[in-house]
């Protein structure tokens, strides 16, 4: 699980991921969060791009944040709201 990202650079970082900017993304944790590259990178790989689903299978996620898929268990980090 990622630590010590506000909610803020969750919501940034995810609206990056959902632009296709997963460059940016990562240069983000790796700037502002201070994560290493390969941490960032393995962060970024588990947002999901389309608000309440899995980035994996593509399944409804019954909630938002970091959890898991029911049904692929994918780790999935929901960090906007759908739509
Ligand atoms: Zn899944």
């Amino acid at each position: 699980m990622p630590t010590g990202i506000t909610e803020t650079q969750k919501r940034k970082c995810s609206d990056f991921v959902g632009a296709g900017s997963i460059s940016n993304a990562v240069d983000l944790l790796k700037s502002e969060v201070g994560m290493t590259l390969k941490d960032a990178k393995v962060t970024v790989s588990h947002i999901s791009k389309t608000g309440q689903k899995c980035h994996w299978c593509q399944k409804d996620l019954a909630a938002s944040g970091e959890l898991e898929c029911r049904d692929c268990h994918s780790l999935n980090f929901v960090w906007r709201a759908s739509k």
